[in-house]
């Protein structure tokens, strides 16, 4: 098992790790649930994590990551400021009000 992708948000994370179960490809989510732990662990220590249970399927889901990017461009977009996941028809962050 190898760890895929961290250090993106948890809606981005998600859509990644739903994405390649629809191609059949195992991964978990790690660190996803325990937002209530916060301010007793360190922040790195709660980034969701996807972990990939096949090393052989890396290239794979390299593959699909880039596709969700590509596709996620049109629809909807991740703000550079604090990652977030933003829907297309806003053009300020939701969250720190970031311009897009
Ligand atoms: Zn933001």
């Amino acid at each position: 098992m190898i760890r895929l992708k961290s250090g993106v948000g948890p809606f981005v994370i998600q859509q990644y790790h739903d994405a390649l179960t629809e191609q059949g490809i195992g991964c978990v989510l790690r660190n996803q649930f325990i937002s209530g732990a916060a301010g007793e662990l360190p922040v790195q220590d709660l980034e969701p994590e996807l972990w990939l249970l096949n090393v052989d399927d890396a290239r794979q889901a390299e593959a699909v990551w880039q596709s969700l990017q590509a596709d996620s461009q049109a629809v909807a977009w991740v703000c550079e400021g604090c990652q977030e996941y933003q829907d297309a028809e806003f053009n300020i962050c939701w969250n720190c009000q970031q311009p897009r």
